[in-house]
């Protein structure tokens, strides 16, 4: 361990690779992801303050050595700051040529604003005084002075920053200026006064100022927001964080300095601009913190044309090394430009999506990586919620601010985060999150929040970061909105808004509105998202088909891309109104001719729902499952019932005319017997009761009834010139004897029609796998079935022994929080228990008859993991709803890009 080297330069970049596997994965694990990209880009020749980095190995060695720097550690430090002072010529606490540093920290995920960073170490009274002699700008000086003393109080020391805020805004006060910069000279020196009455503790030394700030920085790790940060954003507690000690460049020297933050692309809509924040005469946190109004990076190119361009190239030569987009923050002093940082940066959905597909057309990297570089989960956004155009035009806008997050987000307004989460949790209200601005110790709210307005902030503030980063939809910036705190209200262009009065904002045009608009999901015609999935599709070997019980849902399915229809329920389409009684006329019938003229009367309105779906998936293979609920769910529950039939008998106890008792006899008379049905059908576990293929041996004129109008709406189809592939799918099939029989008799019945109509069909009969012993015998019911689709919801059940409804109401979310269960198995397919069902039964399948074909349908077919868990059992296609089609379209094509390695 006492050879472990704990320091790197940045011009020591070899050396870290040499000490770790050479990995730039290690080589970031080590240095921070700070630390790796100064070292990076001071090797690439791009001007970088000179400095060093403290590891990562030093910073988990200080903590678990109770806060003692390890052996050599500080020895190490000193030697790498006398290198840098040759480097700049400077000498670190020397008044007649001061050096000064700043000290960041660096983890190897960027955590934007949670770690802490201190500027300008390094001054005291008399280093004050000699870079006065030095540079002549007192006002300068004293800035930088009150500012170190500001960051060393709140982070070093531990004071709350309003403290210091409040001398500033007296200071201000009493100047009658608005900003910092208009302070004079006698002011900043009166407040640095002050700060040195606050922050009593600070060290004039500054070799200890450096010293207590690195350690800050270290013990920030386990700081607080640092964990809640972590546990939000899945990063591990046990990386530890690097410290980076960097000459300090002014972007506050005047009006030739300048500082500010840059994305190389459009982070909100992925267009090839460079495009950020920036200050004139200022230093970096003034950007991020969104203390005053910032510039466009548009108008740098005008004010600073050769720096811009500088910068510009810069910008796309690391493009370029990374091959991702960067998020850099760069300072001017004097006209000289130094980059301070680069990394890949955050970006929307949208903007992923867009960059990805350009940068392939670029011959930046190739189709596969584009594929690989969206998340499923990402194209979720494009079927998002926006507000609708009408909806839009009667609302009362009341401000634009910034479009920082896009999607749409309605809920009523909390000014702080915890009452947003309180509200949010248990109140199970919709909230928007409305802030001046938001700091780490808000992202509780923000999370639990459906969006967040502040009236300050850029578009790389701490609010815009966090929301991109969460899918939140946000709009920053809005100057017009003035918050008062006190009141608990705010007002916009004379219009006062209260907590708890509804907002609507959009986050992707930055509009905010009073009250709740409508939202509409907009149609996928993102030229770039079709493309990226274009290619997706040529990498992806699972098919995907959608649930749709209507043809516009068809419609819509194959628009998305759908390869056609894994689930119809027909079951659907007799709950309509006009419908029901027929239902429940076949339900209550008395004798076989009674039932049989009930569904005659349904034969032709079922007829019609498969017409227009054969229609809308022309080509494509349909799957129709018959009739699946126990048939008590089409008649009137049974309290409600009893309720009527006694409000009846009293109304006829009290009928005065001959008409009146004869209407209300036989209401009664029909009720008793619907009564005396329900009753008959009342199961004790419906669930596990006469529903599914057990429905079709009990009642098989009413499953003929189905099959008769599929073939007959297929054949009808077909006569017009559509291609139809119909495919029967019987549900909950346990015992492959309840399959052969239904099947012979649908299928006898599917000749007869195509007989009868001299038009032959492809068609297919299959089943549904959803209870534990299909699957264990699926060898035998493969015999009688030419498709299997895994009912993966009833499967979960099944397997499980529990019923959705009553776990995600009662013991479910216990086990997740107590790590019983990992994932919900109704969201996340549970690969040891029912994927391994799953499996065994397709392998089954398959050995019996090779062409069978096997699928999912059911909520796990939109599951990206779960679509990679029925890639590799070698399914041929997952099912989902029309929504989900193009995410598993994604995720399809990532699942066997993984597997190919
Ligand atoms: P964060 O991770 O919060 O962005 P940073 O360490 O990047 O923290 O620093 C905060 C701000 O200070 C940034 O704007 C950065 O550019 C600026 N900064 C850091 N070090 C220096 C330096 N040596 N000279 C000038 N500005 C600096
Ligand atoms: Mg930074
Ligand atoms: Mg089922």
């Amino acid at each position: 361990m006492s050879n472990t080297k704990w320091v790197y330069r940045f011009d020591e970049l070899d050396a870290a690779e040499a000490y770790v596997d050479d990995s730039w994965e290690s080589v970031r694990s080590l240095l921070g992801g700070k630390g790796a990209n100064l070292a990076d880009m001071t090797r690439l020749g791009i001007p970088v303050p000179p400095g060093f980095t403290v590891t990562t190995e030093a910073c988990l060695a200080y903590l678990a050595a109770d806060e003692q720097f390890p052996e050599g550690a500080w020895k190490e430090i000193e030697a790498a700051l006398a290198a840098v002072e040759s480097a700049t010529g400077k000498r670190f606490g020397d008044a007649a040529n001061p050096l000064l540093v700043s000290c960041r920290s660096g983890a190897k995920f960027s955590m934007p604003g949670m770690m802490d960073t201190v500027l300008n170490i390094g001054l005291n009274d008399e280093v004050a005084e000699g870079m006065v002699a030095l540079t002549g700008d007192e006002h300068f000086v004293y800035d930088s002075y009150r500012r170190l003393i500001q960051m060393f109080g709140s982070v070093v020391l531990g004071l709350r920053d309003e403290l210091f805020e409040h001398v500033l805004e007296r200071a201000r006060l009493r100047r009658g200026v608005e900003s910092d910069t208009d302070l004079t000279v006698d002011d900043l020196r009166g407040v640095v006064e002050e700060f040195r009455g606050i922050a009593v503790r600070f060290p004039t030394e500054p070799i200890e100022q450096l010293r207590l700030a690195t350690e800050a920085v270290f013990k920030s790790w386990n700081g607080k927001r640092a964990i809640d940060y972590r546990n939000a954003a899945g990063i591990a507690h046990d990386l530890g964080t690097a410290v980076n000690i960097q000459t300090m460049v002014f972007g506050n020297m005047g009006d030739d300095s300048a500082t500010g933050v840059a994305m190389s692309r459009n982070a909100t809509t992925g267009e090839n601009e460079i495009e950020g924040d920036f200050l004139v005469n200022a230093q970096g946190e003034d950007v991020v913190a969104g203390i005053r109004p910032t510039k466009r990076m548009a108008d740098m190119a005008a004010e600073m044309p050769e720096l811009y361009e500088q910068f510009a190239g810069i910008a796309r030569s690391l493009e370029a090394h990374h091959r991702n987009m960067q998020d850099m923050e760069f300072t001017v002093e004097r006209n000289k430009l130094w980059l301070l940082q680069t990394r890949d940066g955050k970006r929307t959905a949208q903007a992923a999506v867009r960059i990805a597909v350009e940068m392939a057309e670029e011959g930046l990297i190739d189709r596969t990586e584009a594929v690989m570089r969206v998340q499923p989960d990402q194209v979720d956004f494009f079927l998002h919620p926006q507000f609708s155009p009408e909806a839009k035009k009667a609302a009362r806008l009341l401000a634009t601010g910034l479009n920082v997050s896009p999607g749409a987000a309605v809920g009523v307004v909390a000014f702080d985060a915890d009452l947003a989460e309180e509200w949010a949790k248990e109140q199970n209200r919709e909230v928007i999150m409305v802030r001046p601005e938001t700091k780490p110790d808000d992202v509780h709210g923000m999370l639990a929040a459906k969006g967040i307005l502040t009236s300050r902030g850029g578009r790389t503030s701490h609010a815009a970061l966090v929301a991109r980063q969460f899918g939140k939809p946000a709009v920053v910036g809005v100057s017009e909105l003035q918050i008062d705190l006190q009141k608990r209200a705010m007002t916009v262009n004379e219009i006062e808004v209260e907590e708890g009065d509804w907002i609507s904002i959009d986050g992707t045009t930055g509009e905010v509105y009073l009250g709740q608009l409508d939202s509409i999901v907009p149609d996928i015609d993102d030229p770039w998202l079709t493309k990226l999935l274009e290619w997706a599709d040529e990498l992806r070997r699972l098919d995907v088909r959608a649930n749709a019980d209507y043809p516009e849902d068809a419609e819509r399915a194959r628009a998305y891309g759908a390869q056609g229809i894994g689930l119809t329920r027909t079951e659907h389409m007799f709950f309509e109104s006009e419908r029901l009684p027929i239902v429940q006329k076949m339900i209550m019938a008395e004798s076989p001719a009674e039932r049989r003229e009930a569904l005659e009367a349904l034969l032709p309105l079922q007829r019609s729902d498969f017409d227009g779906l054969f229609r809308a998936m022309d080509g494509l293979p349909v799957i129709i499952r018959l009739i699946d609920p126990p048939l008590h769910e089409f008649l009137p529950e049974q309290q409600a019932l009893t309720r009527l039939l006694a409000d009846h008998k009293i109304r006829l106890s009290h009928a005065g005319t001959i008409d009146e008792i004869d209407e209300l006899l036989a209401k009664v008379e029909e009720e008793e017997h619907m009564l005396a049905r329900v009753e008959a059908l009342h199961e004790a576990n419906p669930m596990l009761g006469t529903r599914g293929v057990r429905l079709g041996i009990m009642l098989p004129d009413l499953t003929r009834m189905q099959v008769r109008a599929i073939f007959e709406a297929a054949c009808a189809v077909a006569r017009d010139g559509v291609d139809v592939h119909p495919e029967v799918m019987i549900p909950l099939t346990s015992h492959v004897n309840e399959l052969s029989r239904q099947r012979a008799a649908l299928e006898s019945e599917a000749k007869a029609v195509m007989e009868a109509e001299g038009i032959e069909v492809s068609y297919l009969f299959g089943t549904m796998i959803e209870i534990p012993r299909a699957a264990l015998t699926a060898d035998e019911i493969a015999e009688y079935a030419a498709f299997f689709s895994f009912g993966t919801n009833d499967l979960t059940q099944t397997t499980f022994g529990i019923s959705r409804d009553d776990a995600e109401a009662g013991f479910l979310l216990a086990y997740l929080e107590e790590g019983i269960l990992d994932d919900n198995p109704f969201a996340t397919l549970d690969r040891n228990g029912v994927g391994k069902l799953m499996g065994q039964a397709a392998e089954a399948g398959r050995r019996v008859r090779p062409d069978i074909e096997i699928g999912i349908c059911g909520e796990h077919g939109g599951d990206p993991r779960s679509i990679a868990l029925c890639h590799e059992l070698g399914l041929d296609y997952v099912s989902c709803s029309p929504f989900r089609v193009p995410i598993a379209r994604l995720a399809a094509a990532h699942a066997a890009v993984t597997e190919e390695g």
